[in-house]
């Protein structure tokens, strides 16, 4: 995670599309509250113990946020979805479609996460979606306090469907839980069959996998079957949903697990 890759996650921006960014923030350290600049510090000696413990503490701090972003959606009545993949899966095309099919229904509302730009956030807006952008900086997934802080520029209505489209990332996005629904793990035919294995945590994680691009499946080297089966050797649990969001091919069926979901909602914990 990040205090072993050592990008930084307070040095974030929150920005509404339409609105000049409320500062460039080029000085992450100046805002060092968090446990991550701590393994900067420490004796070579002390590395690996320090690490792990560190690693613990944030992630345990994160899930009390996440808890808190999760109760404060269910009190609206709205259900959060976690969009995650490697950089060019095409989430945020994925998302211009499902809003552009779905806003007449129900209001939806996006929290877009990347490094750097707006651009993102902007598409989202011109599909007709309330959309805030979060950029992380030198972060490399999102976080749940950036989630929490995102939520009040966004101030998405009540029984809203969130889509929160994570930095394009396999990897340490896995490990922080947002106060999402489910994650929805994006992979597209012009990557790897094989990347399921390669990134065992992500897809482990997901609630739905959905195989983009299959337009493109003339075109290149993936075997679907083969992916499918290495995603049900991790998650036996997870839906699986080959579509191309680009040709709107199997966008029915992600439209029936988005209502199905929404509409069970968040399951009370029973502890
Ligand atoms: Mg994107």
């Amino acid at each position: 995670m990040c205090a072993t890759c050592g990008c930084g996650d307070d040095g974030a921006t929150i920005t509404l599309p339409g609105h000049s960014q409320p500062h460039d923030h080029t000085h992450p350290h100046e805002h060092g509250n968090d446990d991550h600049h701590h393994v900067d510090h420490v004796h070579v000696d002390n590395v690996h113990t320090e690490t792990i413990s560190l690693e613990q503490k944030v992630l345990a701090k994160n899930d009390l946020l996440a808890e808190q972003n999760r109760k404060w959606l269910a009190e609206r009545d709205i259900v959060a979805f976690n969009l995650t993949s490697s950089p060019g899966a095409g989430k945020t095309t994925l998302l211009e479609r499902t809003i552009r099919d779905l806003v007449s229904h129900r209001p939806v509302a996006v929290i877009e996460g990347d490094q750097e730009t707006l651009l993102d956030a902007e598409r989202i807006k011109a599909a007709g979606a309330r959309a805030v952008q979060v950029n992380t900086g030198a972060g490399c997934h999102l976080d749940a306090d950036m989630v929490r802080r995102a939520l009040e520029s966004l101030d998405p209505e009540p029984g809203s469907i969130l889509f929160i489209e994570n930095v394009g990332n396999l990897v340490c996005p896995a490990l922080f839980d947002l106060g999402e629904l489910s994650k929805v793990v994006v992979i597209s035919v012009t990557e790897g069959d094989d990347k399921p294995i390669k990134y065992p945590h992500m897809f482990a994680a997901a609630g739905l996998v959905i195989v983009n691009k299959t337009d493109l499946l003339p075109y290149v080297n993936f075997d679907l079957e083969t992916c499918c089966a290495y995603v049900r050797s991790l998650n036996p649990a997870a839906d699986i949903l080959p579509m191309s969001a680009t040709s709107g091919d199997g966008s029915g069926r992600w439209y029936e697990w988005i209502d199905v979901h929404a509409n069970s909602g968040y399951v009370p914990k029973t502890h």
